[in-house]
């Protein structure tokens, strides 16, 4: 069978012994070509000669050296693998739940196998910390596929619904797979969000063709190897190229279109997908609101906000983006934010807390929102300068003095910034929390466990953590997107598994009658009858239920 492989053979048209003048070359083992000793920053690959169609080229965001040369694929060549995707989708779906989650362990036991490999190549495009790729990365995919594993079943058997007025029928739902389902993924976390709506697809009985960023094509392509086999080797196919390779896979036919990136994107590809009617799922970007009431544990607060807003050099769809904290403990707050925050250990060894930015140009959006926040009367703390020196780095950021005229209060930053807001009451900081397009994920922080509630229900998000921030995308059971701009669908739980699947209403005999009351023809007091039966199914007293009807 054609595997994922097959798709970088016009790249290794490049052949390994033909590097760069002064740079070596390779074929990595995921297909993509690696160079050994890239050029500087922003260079083309000096010499390097691919044939076989246009190519996108990567970078190392820890040197800003160039990284690896990918296709740049065709409409076309989406469409040829949509064709691949579809004719193993057939077989894939006649599969038994089982079955299907006996393939997908076999793939979480190669993710296991060559977790040491993922995590480089991962950190070699994003930037990451090693701790960072193998939890928020490995971790959570391996969860994703141990929790469909186990309740997948349940969740897509088929299930009987009660009949109602037609007790003499039989009525349930089953839920089948849609076909082949286009999965297009951002560059934050391109392991975790390529692979998540992937098993999800294939659980549910899908293929899958997989479009990764094209600022971290070499994760998508690794996870493409992951599914390459003698027997499901076109079952998931991966495309590389940008966001025309992504619009061509949205009007290529797919039966469903998983998009996760930014708001700009999204709406594109939902316009796109209108002109086929092919349903879109959406998860978008957010401006996650931090909440810190009077009564909480302001040290666990502070080191939650620092965590939530700096980790993954602040490039989650889920960052704390503003923190909205109490005037009684607002001082102590910021006191203790900006000592967490000069612990942070920010390096290219791999091992620190945090690494680089993973892509260039949200470096200059980090610093146009802070520079638009210090013009309108904002105070930088701590950071807020771009360091001289190769690659993509910003550091850890706190500014505080911030309202909602800002840009860093009401745009998505994506970058290792806290900015703090001094609110006067609960209900105040619900109405800045709520003051916003986005509803991703939200954070309170309280040692009251109602009110801690409360607030949870008052704010407009998909996801609330209490005590928390982030985590709750941990928790597969729990179905994760977003409300207003953040997106509709959802990823993970039953609701995410449903997501990739048709639901198919059958009504059915329970007893046979001789005929329907309702056929023809007609029968005469059919309308006095129907009249009489339904007070006494729906009445609520004796008086609805034999009322009138008594009387007539
Ligand atoms: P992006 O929108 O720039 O790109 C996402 C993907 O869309 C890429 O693969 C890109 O090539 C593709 N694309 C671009 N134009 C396209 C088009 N016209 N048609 C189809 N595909 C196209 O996003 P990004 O910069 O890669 O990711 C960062 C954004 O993603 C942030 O806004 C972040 O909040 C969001 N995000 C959301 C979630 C979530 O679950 N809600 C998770 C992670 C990231």
């Amino acid at each position: 069978m054609e595997s994922t492989t097959g798709q970088v053979r016009s790249v290794s048209g490049a052949r390994s012994e033909d590097p760069p003048s002064g740079a070596s070359a390779g074929v990595a083992p995921h297909g993509a070509l690696l160079l050994d000793d890239p050029s500087p920053e922003g260079a083309a690959p000096v010499g390097l000669e691919i044939s076989g169609g246009p190519t996108i080229q990567t970078y190392d965001p820890r040197t800003g050296q160039v990284l690896a040369i990918v296709p740049d694929q065709s409409a076309e060549e989406v469409r040829a693998s949509v064709a691949r995707a579809r004719a193993a989708a057939g077989p894939w779906a006649a599969l038994t739940y089982k079955e299907r989650a006996r393939h997908l362990l076999v793939v979480r036991d190669r993710v296991l196998d060559s977790a040491e490999e993922l995590v480089e190549v991962i950190c070699a495009e994003t930037g990451k910390q090693r701790a960072e790729a193998v939890t928020t990365e490995l971790m959570a995919v391996c969860e994703t596929i141990d929790w469909y594993a186990k309740h997948g079943e349940r969740i897509l058997r088929p299930q009987h619904v009660g009949s109602g007025t037609m007790a003499h029928k039989s009525a349930w739902k089953r839920y089948e797979p849609l076909g082949v389902v286009g999965v297009i993924s951002p560059w934050n976390y391109p392991f975790t969000l390529s692979m998540t709506p992937v098993v999800t697809a294939l659980f549910a009985g899908n293929a899958v063709v997989l479009k990764p960023s094209e600022v971290t094509p070499t994760v998508g392509l690794a996870i493409g190897r992951l599914f390459v086999d003698d027997t499901w080797g076109d079952l998931v196919q991966v495309v590389t190229g940008g966001g025309a390779t992504g619009d061509a896979l949205v009007r290529s036919g797919v039966d469903k279109i998983c998009f996760t990136g930014s708001v700009r994107t999204g709406k594109r590809v939902m316009a796109a997908a209108a002109d086929t009617l092919t349903p879109v799922l959406l998860e978008l970007g957010g401006k996650d609101p931090l909440i810190v009431c009077d009564d909480a544990d302001v040290p666990m607060a502070v080191k939650g906000a620092v965590w939530g807003s700096m980790q993954n050099s602040g490039q989650t769809c889920m960052s704390v983006e503003r923190a909205y904290v109490h005037a009684d403990v607002y001082d102590r707050f910021v006191a203790l934010v900006l000592a967490e925050v000069a612990s942070i250990r920010q390096d290219d060894t791999g091992s620190g807390d945090i690494g680089a930015m993973t892509f260039g140009p949200q470096v200059d959006v980090v610093e146009a929102h802070i520079a638009d926040a210090v013009a309108k009367g904002a105070t930088v703390l701590a950071g807020g300068v771009r360091p001289e020196r190769p690659g993509w780095w910003f550091p850890p950021t706190v500014v505080v003095d911030v309202d909602h005229t800002m840009d860093l209060m009401t745009e998505e930053t994506f970058g290792p910034v806290l900015p703090i807001m001094k609110v006067s009451s609960v209900d105040e900081a619900v109405l800045l929390a709520n003051d916003s397009p986005y509803g991703l994920n939200s954070s309170v922080w309280t040692e009251d466990a109602d009110l801690g509630e409360q607030v949870a229900n008052r704010l407009q998000a998909g996801n609330v953590c209490i005590n928390d921030c982030i985590v709750s995308y941990a928790v597969t059971g729990l179905p994760f997107g977003g409300v207003k701009s953040s997106g509709m669908g959802r990823v993970h739980g039953a609701e995410g598994l449903r997501e990739m699947s048709n639901v198919k209403s059958v009504l059915g005999r329970r007893v046979k009658l001789p005929r329907e009351l309702w056929w023809f023809p007609v029968p005469k007091h059919l309308d006095r009858i129907a009249i009489a039966a339904m007070r006494a199914r729906f009445g609520t007293g004796i008086r609805t239920k034999f009322g009138r009807s008594g009387r007539a």
